[in-house]
């Protein structure tokens, strides 16, 4: 089972612990490191991923990372450099959320998860392109021009430059594949952190609900909305998912008050025994040849490693489509009331009274996707469409989290694929947006239900059209249990190889 990757010692394809133990043994300066990807993330600019570099800042931060180092009193991800999903406020970068709306909006503060990571050492390499206020599966919603571009574009696949990389966190993961970054944050509502990593052979995950805070994330559904890690492997993504955990009980009323848990002491445990839910639901028609074959050949592995595969049923998966695209789509609508041309961002040049300045600032600043959302979020939660759309769907959301506890007495963790689908062709749909809708069958079960998530890596398309995209396998475990997905992912790693596997050219 290999994915011959390219063995090689260049600074960008050490891993988050390497870089760590290259920087503590002084074998690399935090500011070298910065350059060297620095200057990776510009000579790359034809994947479109980041939308905001400031290399002053920056190298400001490596070179305190550097003087801790020096002085001995190094944090734990000293100089380990990290680039931001552009929906995380930063005072140090500008904050777009992919929208004209937030166009050169400059945050008072930092998002808490972006302070976390920043106490820890790591060094801010920029800000990441995703879909406008993270509603899409493609990343080809962002009304934001990259860096070395001078207009909007579709943030591309490093597997293959004519596919979308996943959405909405799209270059979050595309600039861990490319290596123009050693990691990153991504934000997932409804599968925006595992459907990306899944498209472009990384890891990822969503943790449980509340477990992460979202103060000073650009709020797109606030029942759904959490912040998660990329990296390459899952070892990597538990040092970072450490860090961005944790209660904010004062910043967000969401957050789970339970304590800091170290996710990398957990990684080693033995399999044997686990029991591995495998929900018919997902493996019906729809699921295409590529993932179902690289799908099941990872179930093998996790019965070499000694884990048990028990069929299971999640009976309402197929609501999840139905009942996520009423509830986000309602919340997103009274988040983005906030947007009014007065407190932030853009506001209507021409306008004749106050109403008019609402009208045209928001006719102008949002993009199609978020406006059709609006419409759909207002009319779901209009006098008469109340109870007949938006409580039922409350109502079945309910029954889909119960679904998931009812199977959790019969297994430890759930597996199925990510996407019915390797990464498609960017335009392919992107005139259909229910055929995007579609695609996030399998994510937005686990969403709904708040539990946590995690993508990795599992093959490759063999099939011609496809052949060499990556394929990514969902690990889904019961609340609190992240420590159980990344064990499990980290022992599927320590046997193959798929996640070193390094797109042609990068
Ligand atoms: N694709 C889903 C949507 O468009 C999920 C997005 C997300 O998780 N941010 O809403």
């Amino acid at each position: 089972m290999t994915a011959t990757p390219t063995p090689s010692h260049e600074l960008h394809d050490l891993s988050v612990v390497s870089l760590a133990q290259a920087l503590r043994q002084k074998q690399v300066s935090a500011v070298e490191v910065a350059s060297h990807f620095l200057a990776r993330s510009r000579s790359h600019a034809e994947l479109g991923c980041f939308v905001a570099l400031d290399e002053d800042t920056t190298l400001a931060q490596a070179r305190a990372a550097d003087a801790r180092i020096a002085n001995g009193s190094a944090l734990p991800l000293d100089g380990i450099p990290i680039a931001h999903k552009d929906i995380f406020v930063t005072k140090d970068f500008v904050t777009t959320a992919g929208s004209r709306m937030l166009q050169g909006y400059r945050s008072p503060f930092d998002a808490t998860v972006v302070s976390q990571l920043a106490a820890q050492g790591m060094v801010t390499l920029g800000k990441l392109n995703c879909d406008e206020f993270a509603m899409g599966s493609s990343n080809e919603n962002s009304a934001i021009a990259p860096v070395g571009s001078s207009q909007p574009e579709a943030v591309r696949n490093p597997w293959k430059l004519d596919r979308i990389p996943g959405g909405s966190s799209g270059a979050s993961a595309a600039a861990v594949a490319a290596r123009l970054a050693p990691a990153t944050t991504g934000t997932d509502t409804g599968g925006s952190i595992r459907q990306p990593a899944a498209f472009c052979g990384v890891t990822g995950i969503k943790p449980t609900y509340g477990r992460a805070s979202r103060y000073g994330m650009v709020a797109f559904a606030s029942s759904l909305d959490q912040a998660g890690p990329m990296a390459r492997s899952a070892q990597d993504c538990a040092l970072l998912l450490s860090a961005m955990c944790g209660p904010d009980l004062d910043r967000d009323s969401t957050s789970l008050d339970q304590p800091k848990e170290d996710f990398s002491l957990q990684l080693e445990q033995s399999l044997a025994g686990l029991r591995i839910g495998i929900p018919q639901e997902f493996f019906g028609e729809g699921l295409s040849a590529d993932v179902r074959m690289a799908i099941d050949a990872a179930l093998k592995h996790y019965e070499q490693l000694g884990a048990r595969l028990v069929p299971i049923s999640l009976p309402r998966t197929e609501l999840s489509i139905p009942v996520y695209y009423i509830i986000a789509p309602a919340e997103a609508s009274s988040n983005l009331s906030r947007f009014d041309g007065v407190k932030f961002g853009h506001r209507a040049k021409n306008y004749t009274d106050l109403t008019d300045m609402y009208k045209t600032t928001r006719a102008e600043g949002f993009g199609d996707e978020v406006k059709r959302r609006i419409m759909i979020g207002t009319y779901v939660l209009s006098h008469g469409y109340y109870d007949a759309y938006y409580l039922q769907a409350q109502k079945i959301r309910r029954m889909i989290a119960d679904d998931f506890q009812s199977a959790f007495e019969e297994c430890d963790l759930i597996a199925g694929p990510v996407a019915p689908t390797v990464a498609w062709k960017i335009g392919e749909k992107s005139d259909d947006p229910v055929a995007n809708y579609l695609a996030d069958i399998f994510t937005l079960p686990a969403s709904l239900a708040g539990l946590p998530g995690l993508s990795l890596p599992v093959g490759f398309a063999q099939t011609e059209a496809d052949q060499g995209l990556p394929v990514g396998m969902q690990l889904i475990g019961n609340y609190l249990q992240e420590a159980r997905l990344l064990n499990a992912a980290h022992r599927f790693q320590q046997l193959t190889d798929f996640h070193l596997a390094k797109p042609a050219g990068f």
